[in-house]
């Protein structure tokens, strides 16, 4: 049977997610799987979303409030924006996702770096929109060959700062100038899922506080990665409403769970758990750097929750080889980088899992 589709579809691959532990599990016939490779928190979901996730389970029977009218206000209190300045989805991924299909067709282009997360140009190859890719330069993201590469077609513009998969940052001079420099007609989406962690560095920009001054920029982040909620897929952008009433159009009704917005209220409250995830991860990143050097691979400085590492050799052999020591990290093959791994920082006890099966696996 052969079924019709839009011809837009017909190259496009499925997102390659990140190996499950089960299916480690079940090929490798071992118990003990560590998972570096979808940088998600090491320390678990916060305490205080699972209290209020049990607190709520008997509800389930109930739809939620599609506006997500209680996280909605109190994120807006925290940030100090306006209410209706917010937008959320099922993960950031979706708000990427419907903000591609409102804006784009076969007749538009988008702008982006070239190792940038691949999620943009999938949403834009879907509508058929042409995609520009930009090289990095020193692994940043490079503001005037961005510029250079906008005209006519150019819809929307994304960086994600930092940069999945690189974990480089570019600084609030450099986001600024970008932003000052596009058309105000063309939507500016400044990624910034990995805040948290980057926010300690004293340059990395205040974007929010821009908002007033460019009606164009949308700011994406979300509670997958350092509110440790991955699982119950909750994500919000910040930007002008009059861009959020056209996205609205196709969000579907209940888009963020019940479950998700219980959960991501209460997690807002944890600092604790906040805190201790970002300086874990600040351990880590340093304990990879000290481990990496004395292994004699380059790694790109990170401001995120991973770090990109060159394995000198094809990394799809290495990737396979730390599977059979229960390691799962992530191969950028997809990303056109064939040496280079991703790896996500752990708990200690993880990253030093990782670097003893690494020295193992390079010495063999
Ligand atoms: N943006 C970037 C740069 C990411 O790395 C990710 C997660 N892989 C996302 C967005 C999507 O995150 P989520 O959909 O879980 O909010």
């Amino acid at each position: 049977m052969h079924f019709q589709h839009r011809p837009q579809l017909a190259s496009l691959k499925p997102y390659p997610p990140g190996k499950p532990i089960e299916e480690v599990q079940r090929e490798q016939g071992i118990s003990e799987v560590t998972k570096l490779a979808s940088n998600e928190n090491p320390y678990g979901p916060s305490p205080l979303a699972l209290n209020a996730l049990a607190d709520h389970l008997h509800e389930l029977h109930l739809y939620p409030e599609s506006g997500c009218y209680y996280l909605r206000r109190k994120l807006a209190e925290k940030l100090q924006v306006a209410p209706e300045t917010l937008f959320f989805g099922n993960g950031s991924d979706e708000i990427v996702a419907l903000m591609t299909t409102a804006f784009l067709d076969d007749k538009t282009s988008i702008v982006c770096s070239e190792h940038t997360f691949v999620r943009y140009e999938m949403g834009a190859a879907a509508m058929g929109a042409e995609i520009r890719h930009v090289p990095l330069r020193n692994w940043c993201h490079d503001v005037d060959g961005l510029l250079a590469a906008l005209d006519d077609t150019t819809r929307m513009v994304f960086i994600a700062n930092p940069e999945n998969p690189v974990g480089a940052a570019i600084p609030a001079s450099e986001v600024r100038r970008l932003v000052e420099n596009l058309p105000s007609n063309v939507i500016f989406v400044l990624d910034e899922a990995y805040y948290e962690f980057a926010r300690g560095w004293d340059e990395y920009p205040d974007s929010i506080s821009w908002l007033g001054d460019f009606p164009n920029l949308v700011i994406t982040r979300t509670f997958s990665k350092a509110y440790g909620l991955a699982g119950l897929r909750v994500g919000y952008a910040l930007g002008n409403p009059e861009i959020w009433n056209i996205v609205d159009r196709i969000r579907p009704p209940f888009n963020v769970s019940r479950m998700a917005q219980e959960g991501a209220l209460a997690a807002l409250d944890d600092t604790a758990h906040l805190e201790r995830t970002v300086s874990g991860n600040r351990a880590g990143l340093q304990y990879f750097y000290t481990e990496f050097e004395k292994l004699g691979l380059e790694y790109v400085p990170s401001h995120a929750n991973f770090v990109l590492v060159d394995m000198k050799r094809p990394a799809p052999a290495v990737y396979e080889s730390l599977l059979r020591h229960g390691i799962i990290v992530r191969p950028m093959g997809i990303y056109n980088l064939p040496q280079h791994l991703r790896i996500s920082v752990g708990l200690p006890r993880e990253n030093e899992i990782l670097v003893a099966a690494l020295t193992q696996v390079l010495h063999s």
